[in-house]
């Protein structure tokens, strides 16, 4: 393995070598957290590793821009890899290895195998991109293997995702605890995403819409709504008012679950997908997809609706 000068984070790029670490590292009584990543870090990223540092004994981050989980006209050559930088920031947090592996050792030029999660993986973003599931269990369960942990962290941001691994972690006996740790956003709201690099200033300012759009979703229910019509409908008509924004899917989902609810009687997790930019756009990856989510129906909005409505009947 090789160590950089003046530091104790260790940069991998051996499947093998990484796999035999952890294992001597679990032989010798240390629990090790792995935080699966595509690079080009941000705080949301950096919180996953947080809470594996205070929850294991070492921790793995691994960079991977993986190619399996991009459609041929998506982005995966102008992806962001700041390597260098990225790895200043996980030294800095005192993480023990960074393994980032060339495509090559990830996949050997035969490699056939898919996993596919089944309908988890059907809807929302299985139905807008639908490579990109089969593409992200099976580089998961390859790098679940090549990093043996005990617990892997992933982002709420991606909330499908996070149905998808714990579909598969369970449907195939993977000895790991997956911890799904909350969205990490910007002063705006805007939810942290290696891809807000790529908004132009213009499209940067309209962006913050979509978190305003599922603030509205919540406050909506703690005034006492609970009809998904109305909400979507209010939802949308804020974000038709920025020209820049195209909604792809607007979902209202039981929450742990990719099912439609049609009120919101329990926790819901309001998904939704959306385009940013002038249409046409040309730029280094033309408008920009972007991914956001926020449960509402919690028991405290209830209750905060129960207050809002006593206080209506002068109670
Ligand atoms: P990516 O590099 O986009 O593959 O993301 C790696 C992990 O970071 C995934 O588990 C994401 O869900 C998570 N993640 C990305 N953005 C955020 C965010 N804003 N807050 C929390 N987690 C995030």
């Amino acid at each position: 393995m090789s160590e950089l000068p003046n530091t104790t984070t260790q940069i991998e790029t051996s499947a093998a070598a990484i796999c035999s670490s952890v294992h001597a590292a679990k032989r010798s009584g240390a629990t090790v957290g792995f935080v699966p990543t595509m690079g080009a870090l941000h705080q949301g990223h950096l919180s996953l590793v947080e809470a594996s540092l205070a929850e294991c004994d070492k921790t793995v981050v691994s960079i991977f821009v993986n190619p399996t989980q991009f459609s041929p006209n998506e982005d995966l050559e102008s992806y962001p890899r700041p390597l260098e930088q990225d790895f200043r920031l996980l030294e800095k947090l005192g993480c023990w290895v960074v393994f980032a592996p060339p495509v090559e050792e990830v996949y050997r030029q035969k490699h056939e195998t898919t996993i596919d999660v089944g309908s988890v993986a059907l809807p929302w973003e299985g139905a807008s991109r639908p490579e990109h599931f089969g593409g992200v269990a099976t580089v998961v369960l390859k790098l679940f293997q090549i990093v043996p942990a005990d617990r892997a962290y992933f982002g709420q941001k991606d909330y499908q995702q996070t149905l998808v691994i714990q579909q598969m972690v369970a449907d195939l006996n993977i000895p790991v605890e997956i911890r799904v740790c909350p969205i990490v956003r910007e002063p705006d709201g805007l939810a942290m995403s290696s891809r807000n690099a790529y908004l132009l200033p213009e499209e940067r300012a309209q962006a913050g819409q979509l978190w305003k759009s599922l603030e509205l979703a919540e406050s909506l229910v703690a005034e006492g709504e609970r009809r998904v019509t109305t909400i979507r409908e209010k939802m949308k008509n804020l974000l038709a008012s920025s020209e820049q924004i195209e909604l792809e899917y607007l979902a209202f989902l039981a929450q742990g679950t990719v099912r439609e609810v049609d009120a919101i009687e329990q926790p819901t997790v309001v998904a939704l997908a959306a385009r940013v930019g002038r249409v046409g756009r040309v730029g280094r990856v033309g408008r920009t997809r972007l991914l956001d989510n926020h449960t509402i129906g919690m028991k405290n909005e209830g209750r905060r609706a129960e207050a809002t409505e006593s206080r209506e009947r002068g109670a």
